[in-house]
């Protein structure tokens, strides 16, 4: 194994050693996303940082399960249990049954993370297959004294929890001002307090996704399945819990509680989080118009979108930043980091072409050293690009002989260069890929036709002429035709 990995807790915000509880076996657990509308720019970013983690736990040997789910039922539209179920009102909008709404964005989901590379978990169950287990979860809190039921309905009883453990351990947030800032507030209905959080909402007469309980028809609340389906696969307590920064609070504090409460014990060694994405400095929002979607990414069909960015330009953007450091998204930084990913993949390919001297003038095993360390600090994929990019100074005097290779070194830097920027980073060359029938080009090729299409029957000439120019640079040529666009590779 290479050097220890340290990754940063947020529990006890120190960078700490990785340590499985139970080597070679690793357990992670990510939150995945609410399946009712498209995946955007906001989860490419968890998408990718667990991915690398899980890539490069792989690499160093572990046997790794990870858990992503889906969350099909039980979030509402805001944090304080009010509100409709988010799937639920997309298919009333939508005259869908909510099913099918889950199954459509499931599955754009799982289009739009192949395109990013991104792995597939080895378990991504569902909330809603887990309704049994969720229901034994709030019995347990229940006979703990931790939950009280209102009228078919059950919360956690913050207050009760924290006269014996402390809440707020994650988020750093204090019972007392909680309790300061919410005295006041309307609407907190039924809860003891406005700080209580859902663990079974009762079911209202026209609410769709419901099941039976012992306290009625209801749904379980959003921050119980991931407790719930977390320790159904990994076990009681388990290594890593990753998501992103805007689930710290009350998400995952709450998932900390709702352990407590049941079995006494939390259930998490490693909690990590990955920062947000900001749009030209802004935060990302529907309201705010700079909301962005990966295929308006992919297509370049959205008014902030100079261009279309491929998928592997987003990767490799996102991986500029180390995933702690907020990233902010704009035209000049995507383009630089097309650039940038051009020049990393050249620079892998030119090592082949050093020719083999006798004796090596470089320390190959430094710049592995050099590499790894980078890893090692807290998946610094930042620095590790950064890292590839400074040793490439003396690949290109190998080239001219002002430095020296023998075969054996030239192997493995070539070796090094490969697994840090395929294996581990994910990234992919997507200029050699076209050749190759992945199926995720061709797709790529025809969802971007596809935009093209609608473009010009809405006399948008200019985002058609753009895709068209675009796919051409690429080496791809578009023939209209009677029955539509063919295309093929130049
Ligand atoms: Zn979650």
């Amino acid at each position: 194994m290479e050097h220890p990995l340290h990754i940063y807790n947020t529990l006890t915000r120190k960078k700490e050693n990785f340590v499985p509880i139970n080597p070679p076996f690793t357990g992670l657990y990510v939150c995945g996303p609410t399946v009712y509308g498209d995946p955007h720019l906001g989860h490419a970013r968890p998408a990718i940082t667990f991915d690398v983690l899980f890539r490069y736990l792989d690499f160093l040997g572990y046997k790794v399960r990870y858990v992503r789910n889906i969350t099909d039922v039980g979030h509402l539209e805001n944090d304080a249990d009010e509100g409709e179920d988010k799937i639920q009102k997309k298919a009333r909008l939508e005259q869908l049954e909510p099913m099918e709404i889950v199954q459509y964005y499931t599955d754009r989901y799982h289009t739009f993370m192949d395109m990013l590379n991104v792995r597939k978990p080895s378990i991504e169950p569902r909330a809603s297959g887990h309704i049994i287990e969720q229901q034994e979860m709030v019995e347990k809190i229940i006979k703990n004294g931790f939950a009280y039921e209102v009228d078919g309905s059950v919360y956690f009883d913050v207050e009760a929890f924290s006269k014996k453990h402390n809440y707020g351990k994650l988020s750093g947030r204090v019972l007392d001002d909680l309790m300061a800032n919410t005295r006041d507030l309307d609407g907190q209905g039924e809860k003891r307090n406005p700080f209580d959080f859902a663990l079974w909402k009762k079911a209202s007469p026209s609410h769709i996704m419901r099941w039976p309980s012992k306290w009625g028809h209801g749904f379980p609340g959003w921050h119980l399945e991931c407790s719930v389906m977390s320790t159904k696969y990994l076990g009681d307590t388990f290594d890593i819990h990753g998501g992103g920064m805007d689930l710290l609070f009350p998400h995952h504090e709450c998932e900390i509680a709702q352990s407590v409460g049941a079995d006494g014990k939390e259930a998490v060694k490693y909690w990590m989080h990955n920062n947000m994405i900001t749009i030209n400095g802004q935060k990302m929002g529907k309201s705010l118009g700079n909301f962005i979607t990966l295929e308006e990414l992919f297509t370049g069909n959205h008014k902030l979108l100079e261009q279309p960015y491929s998928p592997m330009t987003i990767r490799f953007f996102i991986l500029q930043a180390q995933y702690r450091s907020t990233l902010d998204f704009s035209n000049e930084a995507l383009k630089a980091a097309e650039k940038g990913l051009d020049k990393l993949l050249e620079i892998n390919e030119s090592i082949k072409q050093i020719k083999a001297s006798q004796n090596s003038s470089v320390d190959v095993n430094a710049i592995r050293k050099d590499v790894f360390s980078c890893l090692n600090d807290d998946l610094n994929s930042a620095s590790v690009i950064a890292s590839l990019f400074e040793h490439s100074r003396t690949v290109n005097k190998a080239l001219i002989g002002q430095e020296t290779l023998n075969q054996n070194d030239i192997n493995e830097l070539s070796q090094l260069y490969s697994d840090v920027i395929y294996k581990i980073l994910g990234l992919k060359n997507e200029k050699i890929s076209k050749n190759s029938d992945s199926g995720i080009m061709s797709g790529l090729v025809d969802l971007l036709l596809k935009e093209r299409q609608s473009a010009k029957q809405k006399k948008d000439f200019e985002t058609s002429d753009r895709i068209r120019n675009k796919l051409t640079e690429l080496g791809i040529e578009i023939k209209d035709t009677k029955e539509g666009a063919e295309w093929k590779l130049k």
